[in-house]
């Protein structure tokens, strides 16, 4: 039987805050969510205080994760300011020289990180980025799938996951390995009808941790797949990690293109250099005749890309073998390795491991600069 809050309150009191007062005076615990054994909640504390905190986060987490019943604790420490703003993002990164990362930590053993976003839901971004990931490891790099959409995960359906990822030394996790990648996804963590009723910071503290604690060992390249738009919680994500670029998945219609012109557009104002569009959705080819039909005005997001002067990385037609091998959980790269989807795939994956290791491209140097 997993405890209930009065009983995670009980233990917390006995937990003391920065300062000697306990915990549970603090004003720092936020309501606490118990889901089928699985414990949430966050210790809300001012930017400047987040050191001295963290490891009271830690040693709450390991009370918690202690008591019977518990299948497993997240506690996230979230830095707001007053009025109950997160806190400011880091500054935005100057573009800076290869191998000499000037924003956020990186992730020891990863090389490249990589964001796949998009202007708006539903184009297709966590089908393509679990698609490109596995196209990147069919070039024979070592790739990771972090899923960033905290409030809407992908990586459990798209990969047919359904078990836990196992803890190393109770602290940290083990990504769970799927198709020759490492992927991690808080889906593996909460059960899929869990409300998502975290505020912003707290998904910023769930990414750290995603980032952080987990034993992503030696990666060529680990693929973000980023929560859809271009709020703000996007921006400080962008922020949060240190990207080598972003890619932007876009449908030809003209209402996603201006939603991937705002994608551009919030990556440039954290510098984050783009590697390139993908018009996902592209054309449409039938399964029966082969005849192919642009449906929806094909090359509109090829011919936006030329516009604003970002790398064109391929189209990815509409096809029903793309629709049903990922709602299957059975993505097409994997598969039908020798199909015309996983060649498409994989041409893409080529121009993207050339943008990232192409000349003046360092690390984390800018492909592009975008004029303001
Ligand atoms: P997003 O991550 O942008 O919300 P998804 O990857 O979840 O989008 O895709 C939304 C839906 O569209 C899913 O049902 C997926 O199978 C389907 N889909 C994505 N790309 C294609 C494609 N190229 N052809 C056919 N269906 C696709």
């Amino acid at each position: 039987m997993a405890p209930t809050k009065d009983q995670i309150r009980e233990r917390l009191a006995a937990i003391a805050a920065p300062g000697g007062m306990k915990l549970t005076d603090s004003g720092a615990l936020s309501d606490i969510v118990v889901t089928d054994g699985k414990v949430f909640f966050s210790l809300s504390v001012d930017a400047g205080q987040v050191k001295a905190w963290e490891p009271v986060r830690r040693e709450v987490e390991e009370a918690v994760k202690a008591m019977p019943g518990v299948r497993s604790a997240m506690i996230a420490l979230t830095a707001e300011r007053a009025g109950g703003k997160a806190a400011p993002p880091p500054p935005a990164r100057a573009p800076h020289a290869h191998g000499a990362p000037a924003g956020p930590a990186g992730v020891p053993g990863v090389k490249s990180i990589i964001a796949v976003a998009s202007g708006k839901g539903g184009v297709g971004k966590s089908t393509t980025s679990i698609n490109l990931a596995l196209a990147l490891r069919d070039l024979g790099l070592k790739v990771g799938v972090l899923d960033a959409d905290i409030y809407g995960p992908s990586m459990p359906k798209l990969l047919a996951i359904r078990e836990k990822p196992q803890t190393i030394g109770g602290t940290r996790l083990k990504p769970i390995s799927r198709y020759g990648l490492a992927v991690m996804s808080i889906g593996f963590l909460i059960e899929e009808e869990t409300p998502m009723i975290w505020r912003g910071p707290m998904v910023m503290s769930a990414l750290t941790q995603m980032l952080r604690e987990v034993e992503w060992g030696e990666l060529d390249i680990m693929v973000v797949d980023m929560p859809p738009g271009t709020g703000d919680a996007q921006l400080t994500m962008a922020q949060q990690v240190p990207l080598a670029g972003a890619v932007i998945v876009s449908t030809p219609q003209d209402l996603a293109l201006i939603d991937a012109r705002r994608g551009v557009a919030m990556f440039k104002r954290v510098n984050v250099p783009i590697l390139g569009v993908i018009e996902n959705m592209s054309y449409f080819v039938c399964a029966h005749c082969g005849t192919r039909s642009d449906i929806f005005g094909h090359g509109g997001a090829e011919h936006e890309a030329d516009r604003l002067k970002v790398p064109f990385l391929g189209a990815v037609p509409l096809d029903m073998i793309i629709r049903e091998t990922s709602d299957t959980g059975l993505p097409v790269v994997a598969t039908r390795p020798d199909g015309p989807h996983a060649k498409v795939y994989r041409a893409i994956a080529e121009r993207l491991r050339d943008a990232l290791a192409g000349p003046g491209a360092g690390r984390a140097a800018p492909i592009i600069v975008i004029e303001a």
